[in-house]
């Protein structure tokens, strides 16, 4: 009787010993590659910039608990930090998420600018990144950067300059960078409109381009999809939303690029995942 309650005992240790190794090793094999996240977070934007147990968010959706889902799901369950949180701009549709991400993680950096929208979630990211001791607040422009390895950079393109007070549409004051790994450039512009994207000094080998505002024909004209000209098109958008993002006219001009269209309404979280300087698209 005593050897078996030994064994039961020892049989469960092991159980548990293996459980908590394979979390482990799946956690770990994620180290080896950047990871580039469009997060399934409904209409808005999250995009979350993995490598290692370094991590860049790029905006947080419309809703904290959604978007604390959808980080639980791609970061380590041990890793509680996040390098840098971007605000594109204060739409409630790209900031109100991150109100959670403030309260469930440590943030060293949030990139932001002075865009001239006074809402209490806008408020209160601000005061916190300020006041709370260790968050180095950063009013993000043209020029600045974060070197995440040596194969692998975020440069902001856009704003060009740090005042971006005067601004008439809040979209154009959206933060525009350009993620580099080996060769592949990833574009991330907010919600800027074509006013702008046609401003921008961008190249003609963009490999995936996440179109701006969602899809709206605002953006993502037949001009600046034929000087970027990108392999992917990435449209993060809720399903069914009421502004009927997106606009048949952006998918139009998409295609006459030959450009590949993923869409967060119809795919889900959509994963790139990129090793030895080659990405490979998920869905999860
Ligand atoms: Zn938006």
């Amino acid at each position: 009787m005593k050897y078996r309650k030994i064994i039961y005992i020892v049989v469960s240790v092991c159980i548990v010993f293996a459980i908590v190794c394979g979390v482990v090793l799946y956690q770990m094999s994620h180290f080896a590659e950047t990871r580039v996240a469009f997060l399934d977070v409904g209409q808005g934007d999250a995009i979350l910039i993995s490598r290692g147990s370094q991590q860049i968010l790029i905006d947080g959706g419309r809703d904290s608990t959604i978007l604390l889902e959808q980080l639980g799901r791609q970061m380590p369950f041990w890793d509680r930090n996040i390098d840098i949180v971007i605000a594109t701009h204060p739409d409630s549709d790209h900031i109100d998420g991150l109100i959670g991400v403030f309260k469930n993680y440590s943030v060293d950096q949030f990139w932001h600018t002075n865009a001239p929208k006074d809402t209490s979630i806008y408020r209160t990211l601000r005061d916190q990144a300020k006041n709370e001791i260790g968050i180095e607040d950063v009013i993000a422009y043209s020029g600045l950067s974060a070197v995440i390895d040596s194969n692998t950079k975020l440069d902001v393109v856009y704003p060009f300059t740090s005042d971006v007070s005067d601004t008439g549409d809040i979209n154009d004051a959206s933060i525009v960078t350009l993620l580099h790994i080996g060769d592949e450039i990833f574009y991330f512009g907010g919600d800027l409109t074509s006013d702008i994207e046609g401003k921008l000094p961008v190249s003609d080998d963009i490999t995936v381009l996440k179109a701006s505002h969602h899809g709206s024909k605002s953006s993502t004209d037949n001009t600046f999809l034929q000087k970027t000209l990108p392999r992917d098109v990435v449209i993060s958008v809720g399903e069914n939303n009421r502004y009927g993002h997106p606009h048949k006219e952006v998918i139009e001009n998409i295609l006459s690029v030959d450009a590949q269209i993923f869409r967060t309404d119809k795919n889900g979280t959509i994963v790139y995942k990129c090793a030895e300087e080659k990405c490979r698209v998920d869905f999860e």
